[in-house]
């Protein structure tokens, strides 16, 4: 690309959290005009693209190396058609994954992608959201009276690729007219602009992922800052959105007390009084797999994220594989300190777990 082309296409997408270097396509992504829209984007914006047979099946990537490979893919995007419209369970948050795209442009150390998207770290986005749409239609029905909650961003992080999908948002307007139908998603991105006047009816719960300082420096690069998060709830819960926090990974470090407790202090001082009513916290401490300690170490081998199974917990795993937690006494220490925080400085707030 000439240095004019890379400018004007910074300038045109200066506002996108994720510009991606290379766009594949499937072809009949090409019928859906989401799927039309993106590869007028992609071409007026100068990205180069290809096409591809099937979305699951990214073979030429560039790149020498395995890791060049995995840092490219993570600036892939592949645009494609959802086939599986079977819905995964989501507990405990929800009790459906709704498959909107699959693979994050994010770099967090920690993130379990790693290993749940094996030798797929590139990013998918699916353009058929209408059948996505019926078969969330059929679940909710299969389940009433009852109320059905789906979660977003299971497999990536849909707020970071709203600006290139406007999946979202269509999924918000949807469950804005469903009674018995919520909508959930977490994100550590601030794009939630395209979000602010849809009619969400009070369905969506938005959730923002925050942590420590510790831990956003050296575990979370390529994601939106603290303050932008901050801000970015601030502006959901005036457009009448349900929000939440969740903080995860909890991490045990040096000084975890003090990190913790400012970060609480932060949320506090940073969210306007008006902003706190049906505010929810959820809170997950660290775990890791054997598998994803062996992925982490090599594709991050400067990372600080301490992952000695010796200091941990062996918790058995439904589907075979089991996680490494903290020990009882340490997950206990740091469910307490962060929850009395939370209460002290939030006591209209509502904790859904610590896991
Ligand atoms: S933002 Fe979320 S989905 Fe993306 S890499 Fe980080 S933890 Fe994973």
């Amino acid at each position: 690309m000439s240095v004019q082309t890379i400018e004007q296409s910074r300038k045109k997408t200066s506002d996108l959290s994720f510009v991606p270097e290379l766009v594949y396509f499937e072809p009949a992504a090409l019928d859906y005009p989401k799927g039309q829209r993106i590869f007028e984007w992609a071409k007026e914006t100068g990205i180069p693209y290809r096409m591809t047979t099937s979305h699951n099946r990214i073979t030429n990537l560039p790149g020498d190396t395995e890791l060049e490979q995995y840092r490219i893919a993570k600036r892939t995007l592949v645009v494609g058609i959802r086939k599986t419209l079977k819905f995964d369970t989501s507990k405990p948050s929800a009790e459906y994954a709704i498959p909107i795209a699959t693979g994050c442009m994010a770099h967090c150390h920690y993130c379990y992608l790693q290993t749940t998207l094996g030798a797929k770290p590139y990013i998918r986005v699916y353009v058929n959201t209408d059948e996505i749409m019926d078969a969330a239609l059929g679940y909710i029905q299969e389940r009433l009276p009852e109320t059905t909650r789906f979660e977003a961003a299971c497999t990536s992080d849909p707020v970071g690729l709203e600006p290139i999908t406007g999946s979202l948002r269509e999924l918000i307007d949807f469950m804005g007219q469903q009674p018995n139908g919520r909508l959930r998603f977490v994100t550590k991105f601030h794009h939630v602009d395209s979000l602010l006047d849809a009619n969400h009816n009070g369905n969506t719960r938005i959730r923002f992922s925050v942590n420590s300082k510790y831990v956003i420096k050296h575990f979370e690069p390529a994601t939106s800052r603290f303050e932008q998060r901050i801000e970015a709830a601030a502006k959901c819960a005036r457009a009448g959105y349900p929000i939440g926090f969740i903080i995860a990974p909890i991490i045990w470090f040096d000084g975890w007390q003090d990190g913790y407790g400012e970060l609480i202090d932060s949320l506090d001082e940073a969210l306007p009084p008006d902003v706190r009513t049906d505010l929810t916290f959820e809170l997950i401490q660290h775990r890791f797999t054997k598998t994803a300690k062996s992925v982490i170490e090599k594709r991050y081998p400067k990372t600080k994220l301490e992952m000695d199974i010796e200091k941990r917990k062996y918790k058995w795993g439904r589907w075979g594989q089991g996680k490494y937690v903290y020990p009882d006494e340490q997950a206990e220490a740091l469910r307490l300190f962060i929850s009395e925080r939370i209460f002290e400085r939030f006591p209209e707030a509502r904790i859904e777990y610590f896991t």
